[in-house]
């Protein structure tokens, strides 16, 4: 499941002004890297997304992949939206959003949502340091897993 070119083109030239704006050298790989991540809805892991870059710059190693994608992290260019399997899984989307998670198969997706948009970071949050953004994970059971369940019984 990917995004229409016209979302992934402008996402590509938010993240190259972006780029310009954090400092960050905007190469050849790292584009291909982002535009893997940008592509896709599923917020892949890093393995994932070397076996689409792999496919345009048949070089590149997996070592490179990850460690851009550490970079690109480390400047928020984009975004961790979590584990599964232990595996670090990114995110182009870097507007305010929240996901849901599938416990059975991982998947996530993004969704907004203006009720959620009006709940402000609750006092207890504070005791730790300064919020910067509040990030609602939702977990279940994917629509697709749940019917895989119905069909076994
Ligand atoms: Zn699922
Ligand atoms: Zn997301």
């Amino acid at each position: 499941m990917s995004f229409p070119a016209s979302v992934v083109n402008s996402r590509i030239e938010a993240f190259k002004q972006a780029c310009v704006e954090r400092g960050v050298k905007v190469t050849h790989q790292r584009l291909e890297i982002y535009r893997a991540l940008a592509s896709s809805v599923t917020h892949p892991d890093a393995e994932t997304i070397y076996r689409i870059v792999r496919k345009r710059i048949p070089t590149i190693s997996h070592d490179t992949v990850y460690r851009n994608l550490k970079l690109l992290s480390d400047y928020g260019l984009i975004a961790v939206a979590g584990t599964s399997n232990e595996r670090l899984r990114f995110d182009a989307n870097m507007e305010r959003h929240h996901h849901f998670v599938c416990v059975q198969c991982g998947l996530i997706r993004d969704f907004c949502s203006e009720q959620l948009e009006s709940i402000h970071c609750p006092q207890e949050a504070h005791a730790f340091g300064e919020p910067v953004s509040l990030h609602i994970e939702v977990k279940g059971v994917c629509t697709k897993c749940g019917s895989h369940k119905k069909k076994k019984k």
